[in-house]
């Protein structure tokens, strides 16, 4: 009996260490591969990959959560980023753990289940890189790899971390340091290589993507997106032969081409896909003079993977003069068309039209306008190229043109179904000022502003045609909208659309439970019918949506989450703060999970103060009030708003204290408070000029403080 005791005590200790240890056992996801990730389907609880799958469809087969039970949804857990700026991240899920960024490339490992921090690692940007930043110091997210999570920073680093600890495996550094390089896209990893491009398009910088080992971090190849100078001689046949393509000296201005957000892969025809971003400057008779179709800008390429040769391109706009880039989400999938089922890649880039492409030879299958696109009349089926029209055409005088550089869709990324056939674009409808430069058009030279944002427009023109347009629209801009598209990539035609107050909304997730969630700019989370686009489930975030949703399910219940956190290019360029979140509430960073019967309280947003304080008395005369606001449109306003209105996300300057004011010269032409992350401006603007600028801040606040106090005299 005593032996049988003993043994019996023995047993119960060996199970008390098993029941100590298998929780950190099974804590620990994992190691993901190509097959997990090619066989994602078979683990549905898992999010493993960008956009779910390497076809990057951003459908989920999960449907516990369905059109059933949708508004049983509840918050299951949030945690707060503490950071006020864009959150745009996927997050990776695999076994219970959850990966994500945010801003400023700072890295967060959660309990899929709690939301509990594992750990977090901040790559300590330095903040003046955030001035080479067009659209905001935002990331979107992680890659993971065996053990190893793999991430990229805002100032072009690539780091590896052990997924499990979040130490340092290794870091190298991905661009030229001496140019305004940034990266703000997720790497993949396909094949034990790490993939990663990187952003710059407005700062004159040169096109690229690599291709890293996913051990040692060393580079297995790079494929140039656009020519350099061909005496400095030519990388690769690709480039000899895009060279042709090209005219005058387009390498002074770097060219563009950058490769800053999509990729997908097809794993049976070991093809990756990559799209490429805009012209560099925009106007192409600035960049190209003799015309061309300056390859390889705003085209979708197809590469082989282990070498990174060239199999078929296709370029969406050729020798773009819009910023319209082909950057944006592809999706891979597998169509009924002409009766037969066809291998696709479909994409919405910013030029406003829907392509599907045969993904196996590149061959156009079709093309239509999402929305009313105005440059162009149609894309002609026999040719592929599009017919561009004289409302297109800016090169001798302003033109208001659709859709705007923000194009008609950017990078919130779209889903599409298998079930309804629909795919999901986050569209918009935005209308562009393109004014030619003066100084190109009297002396056929442009004189480049150097290490900052440089797309070959006039600010001149620009401010003096927002003014004209703002008056006589009694102060509206026309035509900024915001949709949900239900497109039908066979009809090739809209089945359904969702219009918002905020033309910059969230990205979309689609499930197998007839669902379609998606985040919107003026601060809410809803849930629709994936088939009629039936709202189902809504909650106030009060924080504007930008990133995309993603699900997955911990023992056996289904969540949904997403970061909230509004930002890019639309919130801090762009935007009517009135239709958006960020002009009410402070932005206060969130990833909130959402389960069905999930008790916990949505985190409280504080409101913000909207008064506009009386500024400083100014002497400036009217011409320096002019120069100012010729200086602020040009060096200000990519981040803080046309016409000193701010989003909210980047600080509103009609609001600037007293003590802000009395220290303007010091924080804008000798970087003070730079580790805030507002970069030193004297290299670019004289001290008269900064006085200028505040001059004309002053001059704003005055006016809006005079529009608030009769419009409240008015009620
Ligand atoms: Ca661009």
């Amino acid at each position: 009996m005593k032996s049988m005791r003993s043994l019996h005590s023995h047993t119960r200790l060996l199970a008390l260490i098993a029941s100590i240890a298998l929780p950190f056992a099974s804590a620990q996801p994992k190691p993901v591969t190509a097959e997990r990730i090619i066989a994602a389907d078979s683990e549905p609880q898992n999010w493993l990959a960008h956009g779910r799958t390497y076809g990057e469809q951003r459908y989920s087969p999960l449907k516990q959560v369905n059109d059933g039970n949708v508004d049983k949804l509840g918050l299951a857990w949030s945690y707060a980023t503490n950071s006020t700026r864009g959150l745009q991240a996927t997050p990776i899920v695999v076994d219970g753990r959850m990966y994500a960024t945010g801003v400023w490339s700072v890295v967060y490992a959660l309990d899929a289940k709690t939301g509990k921090e594992l750990w977090a690692y901040d790559p300590q940007v330095p903040r003046e890189w955030g001035r080479y930043a067009c659209c905001d110091a935002v990331n979107r997210g992680v890659a993971l790899w065996g053990d190893a999570l793999y991430f990229a920073t805002l100032d072009g680093r690539l780091i590896s971390l052990d997924a499990r600890t979040g130490k340092q495996r290794w870091e190298i550094n991905t661009i030229d340091r001496t140019k305004p390089y940034t990266i703000t896209g997720a790497p993949r990893v396909i094949k034990g290589k790490v993939l990663i491009g990187n952003g710059g398009g407005e700062y004159g910088v040169r096109g690229y993507f690599s291709a890293y080992d996913a051990d040692t971090g060393r580079l297995a190849w790079r494929f140039f997106t656009v020519p350099g100078n061909p005496r400095d001689g030519f990388e690769s046949p690709e480039m000899e032969a895009a060279a042709k393509t090209w005219t005058g000296e387009w390498w002074t201005g770097g060219g563009g081409g950058t490769v800053w957000d999509s990729m997908a892969y097809d794993p049976d025809l070991d093809t990756l896909y990559v799209g490429t971003g805009n012209g560099s400057p925009w106007a192409r008779s600035i960049r190209s003079p003799g015309g061309g179709d300056n390859l390889y800008l705003s085209s979708i390429l197809a590469l082989d993977p282990d070498t990174g040769r060239l199999k078929w391109h296709y370029q969406v706009t050729p020798g773009d003069n819009w910023d319209y880039t082909a950057t944006q989400h592809m999706i891979l999938a597998e169509l009924p068309i002409g009766g037969k089922p066809r291998k696709v890649l479909m994409q919405a880039p910013k030029n406003g039209f829907f392509y599907v492409i045969d993904r196996v030879t590149g061959e156009l299958l079709s093309a239509d306008k999402y929305i009313p696109a105005t440059w162009a009349s149609h894309v002609d089926m026999k040719t592929g190229r599009p017919v561009e029209t004289p409302e297109g055409d800016w090169s001798k005088e302003t033109k208001l043109i659709v859709p705007a550089a923000f194009g008609g869709h950017n990078w919130h990324p779209m889903a599409f179904n298998p079930q309804t056939g629909l795919v999901y674009i986050p569209a918009m409808q935005p209308a562009g000022i393109y004014p030619p430069s003066t100084e190109f058009l009297r002396t056929g030279k442009y004189t480049r502003q150097e290490m900052f944002w440089n797309p070959g427009v006039d600010w001149n023109n620009y401010a003096n045609t927002v003014y004209a347009i703002l008056a006589q629209t009694g102060g509206n801009l026309p035509q900024d909208r915001g949709y949900l598209k239900a497109w039908d990539p066979v009809a090739k035609k809209t089945r359904w659309e969702i219009e918002y107050p905020a033309f910059w909304n969230g990205g979309l997730l689609t499930t197998a439970g007839n669902l379609l969630f998606q985040g919107t700019g003026d601060g809410r989370f809803v849930a629709y019918s994936a088939d009629q686009g039936k709202t189902l489930w809504s909650v106030p975030t009060m924080v504007g949506i930008v990133a995309p949703p993603v699900t997955y399910s911990v023992d056996g219940e289904q969540y949904i989450a997403v970061l909230a956190g509004y930002g890019g290019a639309g919130a801090v360029t762009g935007g009517d703060p009135r239709t958006m979140a960020s002009g009410k509430y402070l932005n206060e960073g969130h990833i909130l999970a959402f389960k069905l019967g999930g008790t916990a309280p949505l985190p409280k947003i504080s409101e913000r103060n909207l008064d506009i304080p009386e500024p400083p008395a100014s002497t400036a005369t009217a011409a320096q009030v002019e120069n100012g606001k010729y200086r602020y449109a040009a060096t200000c306003m990519v981040c803080h708003g046309a016409l000193v209105v701010s989003g909210g996300v980047v600080p509103d300057l009609r609001r600037l204290t007293a003590e802000k004011h009395s220290i303007f010269k010091q924080i804008v032409y000798d970087g003070v408070i730079h580790s805030a992350g507002m970069p030193r401006m004297g290299d670019l603007v004289s001290e008269q000029d900064v006085a200028d600028i505040q001059a004309y801040i002053i001059e704003r606040s005055q006016q809006d403080r005079a529009a608030a106090a009769t419009a409240a005299a008015k009620k």
